[in-house]
């Protein structure tokens, strides 16, 4: 396989190849995408980051520990970041890959690590949601998953059964869910193209996905400013915002028209 690392038309180039050869021949494509997709449409990025809410950071407030401790101040955390994930918007790089999934259907998936609902809003139906999502609560006894009223404060109750709710994402310390990772690793295994968006890739486990695709001999196609520990991996990079690459990938591919 011929590797181009290098920025620029050629990259695109090539990428676009990768792409537009799956698309013809109805072969399975997955992407992974992490929270720089989703800073570009204006949401903070916490895990890692030390970004501060009332002093607190997100160690101290993302974890069971810190629930068990205090469920209102960390429900409080979600309520506050649910607000600012409602009054954020898809931008075209959530559509490019709505666009996508409309265009192969079954053959393709969408992984993420974000928690936001945004690619949902983008029209995205089958995503794969690693960390949970943050506009949905948890019951703590029976584990029924409700969807949360945008207006929502303090301590939800279950409806079925009245337990406390907890926000349904994934702390820290926390394994992910079974089902999602399945699918997850799954899909990359099985992926003849694989596109790494908008993630540092050093979340372990959801970084190991990538190696496992591109052991399976998948093109793996990656899309974010900044270099990655998984760059060595890919078969191209695009170092541009997921928002600006991922249109000029689906035209230059022929999925959209240019
Ligand atoms: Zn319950």
């Amino acid at each position: 396989m011929i590797v181009d690392r290098e920025p620029g038309h050629d990259a695109l180039a090539r990428a676009a190849e990768l792409l537009r050869r799956a698309v013809r021949r109805r072969q399975p494509v997955a992407a992974l995408t992490g929270a720089g997709i989703s800073a570009e449409s204006g949401v903070p990025t916490f895990r890692g980051s030390g970004g501060l809410w009332h002093g607190f950071r997100p160690e101290e407030l993302a974890t069971p520990a810190a629930f068990a401790r205090d469920p209102q101040r960390v429900w409080e955390w979600y309520h506050w970041r649910r607000g600012l994930v409602l009054a954020a918007e898809p931008n075209p790089g959530h559509r490019a890959l709505a666009v996508l999934e409309e265009r192969l259907q079954d053959a393709f998936t969408l992984i993420t690590q974000n928690v936001d609902g945004l690619h949902q809003r983008a029209g995205s139906r089958r995503v794969v949601e690693l960390h949970g999502n943050l506009l949905e609560a948890r019951c703590t006894r029976c584990g029924r998953v409700e969807p949360l009223a945008p207006e929502a404060s303090g301590i939800p109750n279950c409806p079925a059964c009245g337990a406390m709710q907890r926000p349904n994402v994934v702390w820290f310390g926390e394994p992910l869910p079974g089902a999602a990772w399945a699918r997850a690793r799954q899909a990359a295994a099985t992926a003849s193209v694989f596109l790494v968006i908008g993630t540092s890739a050093v979340v372990y486990p959801a970084a190991g996905l990538v190696e496992v695709a591109a052991a399976a001999g998948a093109g793996v196609i990656e899309i974010n400013p900044e270099e990655t520990p998984v760059s060595d991996l890919a078969d191209s990079v695009l170092r541009q915002p997921a928002g600006e690459a991922l249109p000029a990938l689906l035209r230059e591919a022929g999925i959209v028209p240019g």
